[in-house]
């Protein structure tokens, strides 16, 4: 039996390949085989007609070179053979098709020889990236492919498929638009997809037999196969491409989800089975640590893994012409190769968006001070972090449905929604001992916070707002969905939608999902009909954010100066001001006022004469909605209300 404890390895005596060769690189007439893999004795390459079962075609052996580095040149044209390698570091490993395969057959098991080229949709030459000016200014949308298009309202055709991105003019039965018009309707600037890299759990030849998120990664570079149409030749890259050339020509971003943090299985892994241990933090027993919660975790900070994740981004902006990235569990990944990463990528392109999960889900061997938690932010260079106060102060403990929020009427939660307001920055009129549960500003500056109510993970926010509030009638618990909205989404710092949450989206209560049914995951189309006043709400936020520059200010020291809390402390409301930020709309101040309460308040104004209605209740229009005359003003139950002065 294999000993897979590793207390007895220093890993950082394993030399250092710096070439960008690794792989199959395929040419008409050759292919060239590189593998990193300082450990083997005896390194074979196996080609194969399919990507499952029969014999191998031939076996080879690569020859040991430079820095750990094995190689091997075999002539002739093997496009659309399958590979896999087969290490012997004193015992035979199992076969896998490597850890650097671009192309894979069904289910990964084996790499696919093909030509990169050749995976191009027509138009590709042409497909630009979405830039923004400032991170702040991008509204994000964090969708599951299969989520997508899956329910039978969804009016695509391409269900759950990377290619029901391409289906433009889908209707739902209500005749209201389903799909990427949608998302364009609703006017967000970025898609954040979760997890587009193959990943293990669900069966790509059966797709519809399991259901998963995909925080179980297989192969790193290739996309997954179970949204392609045919698992196993080049169309889940091709396909993938086509989704982002439609996003992108609809003018939206694309962020992948990464999870460089953990693999789907640990001892079976490719990593492991190429080079044991060398990718994974050991406790000091020599055991897998396990700050993933899945089994394993990522050594980041060892100098081939840094290589690899950095080089395996670097591969998805260039190829697929990605826009940003969202890093599962990123409080395991170390700080320096998140720095290194920021670095590589604004070498090909800058302004990726770059941000995640500034936690772990279990403890990890590695120092904390040297990983890239929510506290480091500021170590981080271009990196921000998920704010998850702000998200448990508008609507209650993540964990527990019944607890209550800010929206859903807890009071003593003000000042940590006031915090992401402030995209977690400092702010002198901040009780910062209320702030749970971060207790201090972790941000410097607003573009390091990413602000939310709800995600993938956990209850939807409709879900959780009916669980806490069970007397609350439907009515009441949009009230509440939209104060949510309407928080995130004029707040500082980067906003956060999940996919839905504009249409009250419901997983029956379910509060881990991740491997659901689709019948519990899949978006349903019909909701955006029964809540049409919560969709339109929702963009109208957005089109507002979009265009008020004050919502969006580019530094700490400008929130400091513009933006005051009012210092009437009342239970259940929050209410600020900004003034004389720059704007193009004769604006002088801005007041807003959010009532969780459930009655209205009187707000008192600063003295003038008319302030003009910008939102109130349901209603927000950018022209204004009529005058107000005076000093009080009340503002509805569970609602925004923005006044503006004028210049
Ligand atoms: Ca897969």
């Amino acid at each position: 039996m294999r000993n897979w404890k590793f207390n007895h390895i220093d890993f950082s005596t394993y030399p250092f390949y710096e070439g960008d060769d690794l792989g199959v690189v395929y040419n008409q007439d050759q292919i060239q085989i590189k593998i990193w893999a300082p450990t083997a004795k005896q390194v074979e390459f196996r080609l194969y007609e399919k990507s499952i079962g029969g014999k191998p075609l031939r076996i080879e052996n690569l020859v040991s070179s430079v820095n750990g580095s094995w190689k091997l040149k075999l002539h002739g044209n093997f496009e659309g053979l399958y590979y896999t390698f087969k290490v012997n570091d004193g015992d035979w490993l199992n076969e896998t098709p490597g850890v650097d395969a671009r192309a894979v057959g069904v289910n990964g098991k084996r790499g696919l020889i093909f030509d990169l080229p050749k995976t191009n949709p027509i138009g590709w030459e042409n497909d630009q990236p979405v830039r923004l000016e400032n991170s702040v200014d991008a509204v994000l949308y964090e969708l599951h492919v299969r989520d997508f298009s899956k329910a039978s309202n969804s009016a695509m055709k391409n269900k759950g498929r990377f290619l029901a991105f391409t289906e433009e003019g889908t209707l739902s039965r209500e005749n209201l638009s389903t799909g990427i018009d949608h998302l364009k309707e609703l006017g967000i600037t970025h898609v954040h997809l979760l997890p587009v890299a193959d990943f293990f759990t669900v069966d790509e030849a059966n797709p519809n037999e399991k259901y998963n998120w995909g925080y179980d990664p297989l192969n790193y570079n290739t996309p997954e196969g179970s949204y392609a149409s045919n698992p196993d030749n080049i169309s889940r890259i091709t396909e993938f491409k086509q989704l982002v050339m439609s996003l992108h020509q609809s003018g939206i971003g694309v962020v992948m989800d990464v999870v460089y943090n953990h693999t789907g299985h640990t001892r079976r892994a490719y990593f492991n089975q190429t080079v044991p241990g060398y990718y994974y933090r050991q406790n000091r027993n020599g055991s897998f640590a396990n700050a993933s919660g899945c089994g394993n975790e990522i050594a980041s900070e060892r100098t081939m893994v840094r290589k690899y994740i950095i080089d395996s981004l670097k591969y998805w902006v260039e190829e697929f012409h990605i826009d940003g990235f969202r890093f599962d569990l990123m409080g395991i990944h170390d700080i320096e190769t998140m720095n290194q990463v920021r670095e590589n990528l604004d070498t090909i392109r800058p302004g990726i968006l770059l941000y995640g999960e500034g936690w772990t889900a279990d403890k990890s061997p590695m120092d904390e001070q040297f990983r890239a938690t929510k506290g480091n932010t500021q170590k981080l260079k271009g990196i921000a972090s998920f704010n998850d106060d702000m998200r448990d102060a508008i609507k209650g403990n993540n964990f527990d449905g019944k607890s209550k929020g800010f929206v859903s009427g807890q009071t003593l939660r003000e000042e940590a929604v006031k915090f992401g307001i402030v995209a977690a920055c400092h702010h002198p009129q901040i009780v910062y001992g209320y702030v749970e549960s971060s207790y201090e500003a972790w941000a410097k500056e607003p573009w390091q916070c990413v602000n939310y109510a709800s995600c993938h993970d956990n209850f939807t926010l409709f879900d959780k707002l009916k669980l806490s509030c069970p007397d609350a009638d439907e009515e009441t618990l949009k009230k509440m969905q939209k104060l949510a909205g309407a928080i995130v989404l004029t707040s500082q710092g980067i906003p956060f939608l999940h996919a839905g949450s504009e249409f009250c989206r419901s997983k029956n209560g379910e509060h881990n999902s991740y491997k659901s049914p689709d019948k519990i995951n899949q978006i349903d189309w019909s909701l955006k009909f029964k809540n049409q006043d919560v969709f339109n709400y929702f963009k109208k936020l957005i089109e507002l954010r979009k265009k008020v520059p004050a919502f969006k200010m580019r530094s700490s020291d400008e929130i400091r100066k513009h933006l005051h809390f009012s210092s009437n402390y009342q239970p259940g409301v929050i209410a600020y001001s900004i003034h004389d930020y720059p704007n193009d709309l004769n604006w002088k101040a801005i007041q807003l006022v959010f009532n969780a309460s459930h009655k209205p308040v009187t707000f008192g104004l600063a003295a003038h004469m008319n302030w003009k209605l910008i939102a109130k209740d349901d209603t927000i229009n950018i022209s204004g909605n009529g005058y107000h005359f005076g000093s009080d003003i009340s503002v509805p139950p569970i609602s925004m209300m923005i006044l503006v002065k004028e210049v």
